[in-house]
């Protein structure tokens, strides 16, 4: 159904819909719902995201560009008097090529997918967040998504080496190389990974690809005191690994709940994984140091399917939280050697607030996130809310940043002015002006409404 009062209307009912319940079900992402959007575009082309573009330049329509919807941060909540643009029928592999190592994509192909074709093809594309089976290519690009992985390989920028992208205004640009190296002009790539959706809409990656590795090997150590499992990822940071996360007693408890694992009840709870040539040994190295650090129990995974079981058990780390209550997600990172203190702060703060609250995250790269937890009653959430505020500023405390991997979004933008200097800030104002003159993109997101 379209309305024939939208300056969309005329893009036809294929690539426009104002449905209400179809609008609404593209209204908001995996930290809340939006507003009340008045349309949802579906473009299937790069042409169709431009002339859509141009539309809403020309009568001053916002837009909201939207992968799959996971965000934890807001950025896909499109405000009342937005329209939503989904790129979820832009979803095909275009190119993959394996002499120069590097794969052609569309936005809207499922990370899954990419690492699924490239696999396919003896090739690896590594980053891996939790979402990796439902969040996009374009989502993972303009939020510059991490993962697991990061400590060895690093996040989704890392792996950009060129966009196409429509700007506010329908122009389409093309910033970044098909080669191995080059460094001609402005790294405008760069600029567009992480800016979530802001500066314009990526229709087209491309991304480099790394030979596979070798099988990774998987090592879980669980320890009985915070202390112990922080002074063992020190040691560990010398160490090949692929991966090195931590769980808290509490999302520890909440994944057991769910999963009926068996994984009992330490302080923490380390999960290593290496995929070097020597894989086996660099693990069982890891494990020695674990045991030296104190852990109670190391336990090497025998096989893929036990590597996989143990992974799992990382990944339902949130969804385990979620089943507690009301929620809500912080994503903060600290220099490696204050992981602990932010820990003991997070541990004060809950129970300064009378919440629960589950720490997991990336050790090896300092990338927390506390699960706030609370009974849905306004007291229980105004608590949340402080406590989400004192644990982002712990964070800037300790030296570190207000959002490791998610983003800034709608529900850390005051927070950017805390953490940028007046003249970082004023860069910002001057990109998002003159590549988005009139506002239209994602307004409200990242630098806030006068952004
Ligand atoms: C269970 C779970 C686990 C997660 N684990 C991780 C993790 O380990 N690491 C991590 O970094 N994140 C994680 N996330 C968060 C989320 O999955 C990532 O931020 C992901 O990159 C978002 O992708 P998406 O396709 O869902 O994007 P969306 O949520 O739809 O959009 C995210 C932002 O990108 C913009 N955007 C989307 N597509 C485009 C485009 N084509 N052009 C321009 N802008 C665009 C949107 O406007 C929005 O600002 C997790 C989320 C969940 C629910």
């Amino acid at each position: 159904m379209t309305s024939s009062g939208s300056p969309f209307a005329s893009l036809g009912p294929d690539l426009y819909v104002e449905d209400p319940d179809v609008v609404a079900a593209h209204a908001g992402d995996a930290s809340g719902s939006g507003g009340a959007p008045s349309g949802l575009l579906r473009p299937r082309t790069t042409a169709d995201v431009a002339a859509a573009l141009a539309l809403a330049h020309e009568h001053r329509v916002p837009v909201v560009p939207r992968g799959a919807g996971s965000g934890l941060s807001g950025g896909a909540q499109a405000p009342a008097g937005s329209v939503v643009l989904s790129t979820a029928r832009m979803d095909r592999v275009l190119d993959l090529d394996p002499v120069e190592r590097l794969a052609v994509v569309q936005p809207g192909v499922v990370t899954a997918d990419l690492r699924a074709a490239a696999r396919a093809a003896g090739l690896f594309y590594p980053p891996d967040p939790g979402s990796v089976a439902f969040s996009t290519i374009g989502g993972n690009v303009a939020t510059n998504a991490g993962g697991m992985c990061c400590l060895k390989y690093g996040v989704t920028g890392d792996f950009v080496l060129g966009l196409e992208v429509v700007l506010a205004d329908g122009t389409v640009a093309r910033p970044g190389r098909r080669t191995a190296k080059g460094v001609a002009g402005y790294d405008l790539t760069r600029l567009l990974v992480g800016s979530e959706g802001t500066l314009g809409v990526i229709t087209e990656i491309t991304v480099r690809l790394l030979p596979a590795p070798a099988p990774a090997r998987t090592v879980v150590a669980a320890f009985a005191s915070l202390e112990a499992a922080g002074a063992a990822v020190h040691a560990l940071l010398a160490a090949p690994l692929s991966m090195l996360e931590v769980m808290d007693r509490t999302t520890l408890r909440a994944v057991d709940s769910l999963t009926g694992m068996g994984l009992g009840d330490p302080a923490a709870m380390l999960l290593l994984q290496a995929d070097d040539a020597d894989a086996a040994a660099t693990v069982a190295a890891a494990g020695r140091t674990c045991t030296e650090h104190g852990a109670t129990d190391v336990a090497v995974a025998e096989d893929d399917a036990e590597s996989d079981a143990l992974l799992e058990a990382r990944r339902q780390a949130l969804p385990a939280l979620e089943r507690l209550g009301s929620w809500l997600l912080d994503d903060v990172c600290v220099p490696r050697s204050r992981i602990v203190e932010l820990i003991r702060r997070i541990e004060e703060i809950a129970a300064r607030e009378g919440i629960t609250i589950g720490v997991f995250g990336h050790a090896g790269d300092g990338n927390m996130h506390p699960t706030l937890v609370h009974d849905g009653s306004p007291d229980g959430l105004a608590a949340c809310h402080r406590a989400f505020e004192a644990i982002t500023a712990a964070a800037l405390d300790l030296g570190g940043t207000i959002t490791g991997e998610h983003g800034v979004g709608r529900l850390k933008r005051d927070w950017l002015r805390r953490e940028l200097d007046p003249g970082t800030q004023a860069m910002s104002r001057a990109v998002k002006g003159a590549l988005d003159p009139r506002g239209i993109l994602n307004p409200g997101c990242v630098l806030g409404v006068e952004g």
